[in-house]
């Protein structure tokens, strides 16, 4: 059987947090992920490709969301973003009951790997794509 948070086996829940503090959320549910994005978007908006699991969205519980803003990066999602510290936490497509969760903002370890690498024709010139680890 497979534990249900395979990095955190005594835990019930996931934890994650904005660098300041201002966003702190937990997530009840078992995610997907590492999915790499390598869109435009992502870059210019991470500085790099953007590594992200996904959430189902009512498993997203915010104990504090004060400096939580919305970006529209596009008519089909927004991200989410610390005000005061400029976190990249979420992105959000819109009409998706998934929210994605930056890897980097949940508190490790996660126990997740590269699942996949997505938009791969607009990568950047500068690395090669993460290998992708199958499912144990
Ligand atoms: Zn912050
Ligand atoms: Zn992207």
């Amino acid at each position: 059987m497979t534990a249900l948070f395979p990095g955190r086996q005594d835990m019930t829940e996931m934890t994650g947090r904005c660098h300041c503090g201002g966003v702190r959320f937990r997530i009840t549910q078992p995610v997907a992920g590492a999915i790499l994005c390598h869109c435009r978007d992502c870059q210019q908006m991470h500085g790099n490709y953007n590594a992200m699991a996904a959430a189902p969205r009512d498993a997203v519980v915010f104990d504090a969301d004060e400096t939580l803003a919305w970006y529209a990066s596009s008519d089909k999602a927004r991200r989410g973003f610390c005000t005061t510290c400029a976190s990249r936490l979420f992105k959000d497509n819109l009409g998706s009951d998934r929210l994605m969760v930056s890897m980097g903002v949940i508190d490790p370890p996660t126990g997740l790997h590269v699942m996949k690498n997505i938009w791969t024709q607009s990568k950047g010139d500068w690395y090669e794509l993460p290998a992708e680890v199958p499912p144990a």
